[in-house]
């Protein structure tokens, strides 16, 4: 709808970033239009209600940005995953490979509950890899993964296939 319009004019492309031939979706620009990111944050509080999550996951950075109203929201902990030598407790960390690159992700190992009901919560689904990373990490503590919400989901990468195979249903505002 027009809401839905009003939050993908808040999003821009940079072409070439990080690396020649990815068009780079900003989405700065969203978060310094308050109406258009209260808009985006409602939209994305009724999905995430959608899951009765006890739990959000979000990932490092953008993640965070998206994730954090959402658990305050919903009076349920916040859980960051992070880059590695980030989190100063113990933790569990997985090495996976990313649209550009690979990279490590880490959780402290006391986070969440076993059996919790846990929401990835990410800007961005390109191929999959970050949070089919965050979600074993997830699964490795005992709790359960029950979906993964995102801003802008990239069609044609095969994110949300991949995620299928993992049995993770995915909800994205825009794609
Ligand atoms: P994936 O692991 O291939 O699904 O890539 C998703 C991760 O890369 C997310 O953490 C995003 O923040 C980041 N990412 C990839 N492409 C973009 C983009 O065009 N804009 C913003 N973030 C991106």
């Amino acid at each position: 709808g027009t809401a839905l319009a009003a939050i993908d004019a808040a999003i821009r492309i940079i072409p070439d970033f990080p690396q020649p031939g990815i068009l780079f979706r900003d989405i700065t620009p969203l978060l310094a239009d308050p109406k258009a990111f209260a808009l985006a944050q409602a939209l994305l509080l009724e999905r995430a209600r959608s899951f009765s999550p006890d739990a959000i996951v979000a990932v490092e950075a953008r993640g965070f940005l998206f994730g954090a109203p959402l658990a305050l929201d919903l009076a349920v902990p916040l859980v960051p995953v992070r880059k590695p030598g980030k989190l100063p407790a113990d933790t569990h960390s997985v090495d996976y490979g990313l649209e550009y690159g690979t990279d490590r992700l880490e959780i402290h190992s006391d986070a969440l509950a076993r059996g919790a009901r846990v929401l990835l919560v990410d800007d961005l689904l390109a191929t999959g890899g970050t949070v089919r990373a965050a979600a074993d990490l997830v699964e490795r503590l005992g709790a359960d993964v029950v979906g993964a919400l995102f801003l802008i989901e990239l069609t044609g990468l095969g994110g949300a296939e991949r995620l299928a195979e993992a049995h993770i249903g995915v909800s994205a505002l825009l794609r």
